[in-house]
């Protein structure tokens, strides 16, 4: 059982500093070839601790933790939830795969996580674009990303039901388009309304751009800057869905994606 749940689905500064929606990143529930589910927590902005309770999620449970680049609203909560998934810190489990900015830090990003956490997951592993790891035998890629922090990595999950992209905040770029090629589900970062660009983010064009080029069989839309959300994100999804043609949905907070019953795999 594939599915996914949205601890969040603002992005953006004032989406994140007002929470205006929640900004807790995705998780995402993942077979691993044993067929144990594995709990993958991708982007943990602030409040994913929080939002996570609330939903009636275990910090304790999760495996992995995954970290595209270094901006707060996708980093703020990572050490305490590596102390989640570390027991308290007191066992040496469990996952954390992130940028080189998050890790060590480039320039004026990072490092995000404090060399006492990094100790702690059994498995701490930096990957820049083109870089795949293994996490409990789940293949995971690290993609390009067009984004302001020059570590930043966009994240391929290929599992036996086929690839789930997660792209990270970019400009749009047809690097993005290549390495999400075949995705069968694709989430897709939209920060900014139909005719409003700001650097190295996505508008709703943008994200149509790329979905049409890819194809996935579900375009899941997340990461709503403050305009997005004052618009309404359900009409961005209509409006992709109209010049695509591709399946689109519009995330909500605490929304539940069953990936095998949205794509109707047995
Ligand atoms: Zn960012």
């Amino acid at each position: 059982m594939t599915s996914l749940k949205f601890l969040g689905t603002g992005g953006g500064r004032f989406a994140a500093i007002l929470q205006t929606r929640a900004t807790g990143g995705v998780y995402l529930f993942i077979e691993d070839p044993s067929g144990r589910l594995r709990h993958f927590h991708i982007d943990p902005g602030p409040g994913a601790l929080v939002r996570m309770l609330a939903m009636g999620l275990s910090p304790l449970k999760t495996d992995a933790i995954l970290v595209s680049h270094c901006h707060p609203d996708h980093y703020a909560d990572t050490e305490i939830l590596i102390e989640g998934m570390t027991d308290g810190g007191n066992r040496r489990q469990g996952a954390l795969i992130a940028s080189r900015s998050v890790l060590e830090g480039i320039g004026d990003f990072g490092p995000a996580v404090s060399k006492y956490h990094r100790a702690k997951p059994l498995l701490v592993r930096q990957v820049s674009p083109g870089e795949a790891v293994e996490i409990f035998g789940i293949n995971v890629e690290a993609v390009f990303s067009a984004h302001s922090d020059p570590g930043s990595v966009g994240f391929r999950f290929h599992t036996p039901r086929g690839t789930i992209g997660y792209v990270c905040d970019t400009a749009f770029d047809e690097r993005i388009v290549r390495a999400h090629a075949q995705s069968r589900v694709l989430i897709l970062p939209v920060t900014r309304p139909l005719g409003m660009p700001i650097p190295y983010h996505l508008t709703v064009e943008d994200a149509a751009k790329i979905a049409g080029a890819v194809r996935p069989e579900l375009a899941l839309l997340t990461h709503f800057g403050t305009r997005v959300i004052k618009d309404g994100p359900p009409k961005a999804a209509e409006w992709i869905q109209k010049q695509t043609g591709v399946r689109t949905i519009a995330a909500e907070d605490g929304m539940a994606v069953d990936i095998e019953e949205i794509l109707k795999i047995s």
